[in-house]
């Protein structure tokens, strides 16, 4: 990473064009810049290209050096930041721009690089989880923090005319967020709810669509030993009960699976720590972002869980 600090000299204002490649799209990285300047009471523009993001950055030298300095520091949890590279360029004057802004994304060059996707936040679990929410059990919830990103995205720049939720027009109270500057979910491309986002259906095994709530659906084809194709954001996931020894079995003869062991998908590290052994890296894994299949030793006397979900594992 470089970014030499051009501004600073001198009492005067000053104005500098700045350039940040690596991870910079879809993880908040214009928002922050946004509020670093305004906070700095600079004017000016940031936005997004094929390239990473673009920013301009005019104000008392001394509050532009400021910018510089603090730009890299306090970058979003999930921005990876290359390179910055800062350009000195002639002043506008007050009279030629007020306050800063976000400008529409530029095209040009495809060489930025997008975020993976990224598992649900704290803050976006508890309003799933928060019947006064107006996104209470809403399945896809998401947030600047949190959220798909690379499994949705059909171009850069990343904004939502160039993923598949393009077809999604946001409701008013969607809209509002995502124009926020205060909000979690300003810019959060895949921002949605209820009311103007992906709904959930059930299909049977011919096709054709069950009523009631889907997820209740899903649940009672579990119980009741079936497998249920799960449509995610990048593919299906095809899942059983892994308590019911019978399930696991159709499954890994239907997938022609012999001994290859399967994921166990549970609640929360306290869950996970029923059936395995789960050591301080193995937990930080867990709840990172990424949230990765996690290889953990089983608990000789784990009681649920069928054996054949890892049979001959340790
Ligand atoms: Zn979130
Ligand atoms: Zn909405």
């Amino acid at each position: 990473m470089s970014s030499g600090e051009v501004a600073g000299r001198g009492g005067g204002p000053a104005r500098v064009r700045i350039r940040v490649e690596g991870i910079v799209q879809g993880v908040g990285f214009r928002p922050y810049v946004h509020a670093l300047a305004r906070r700095l009471a600079l004017s000016g523009w940031v936005g997004n290209d094929g390239r990473g993001v673009f920013i301009e950055a005019e104000g008392a030298a001394e509050d532009v050096a400021r910018f510089q300095r603090e730009l890299p520091g306090q970058a979003p949890p999930l921005a990876v930041i290359d390179r910055i590279s800062v350009t000195a360029i002639p002043v506008l004057g007050e009279r030629r721009e007020r306050g800063f802004g976000i400008v529409p994304s530029r095209d040009g060059g495809r060489r930025t690089l997008v975020s993976p996707d990224v598992a649900t936040c704290a803050d976006c679990l508890a309003e799933l989880f928060d019947a006064s929410c107006r996104r209470h059990r809403h399945p896809f919830v998401n947030c600047t923090n949190c959220g798909p990103r690379f499994t949705i995205v059909r171009d850069v720049p990343y904004d939502r005319a160039a993923t598949t939720m393009a077809s999604f027009a946001m409701c008013g109270a969607c809209a509002a967020e995502y124009g926020d500057p205060g909000d979690r979910r300003f810019h959060a491309q895949p921002v949605c709810c209820p009311r103007c986002g992906p709904v959930l259906r059930l299909l049977d095994g011919r096709g054709r669509e069950v009523a009631g709530d889907p997820v209740a659906g899903a649940v009672a084809v579990l119980r009741s030993g079936g497998v249920v194709a799960v449509k995610g954001l990048g593919g299906y996931h095809l899942a059983v009960d892994a308590t019911d020894a019978g399930a696991v079995a159709a499954l890994r003869s239907r997938k022609r699976r012999e001994d290859k062991p399967f994921a166990v998908v549970v609640a929360n590290v306290a869950a996970a720590r029923r059936l395995c052994v789960v050591g301080g890296e193995a937990e930080r894994l867990l709840v990172s972002p990424a949230r990765p299949i996690v290889v953990l030793p089983r608990h000789a006397e784990a009681a649920p869980g069928s054996p054949v979900v890892a049979e001959g594992v340790a």
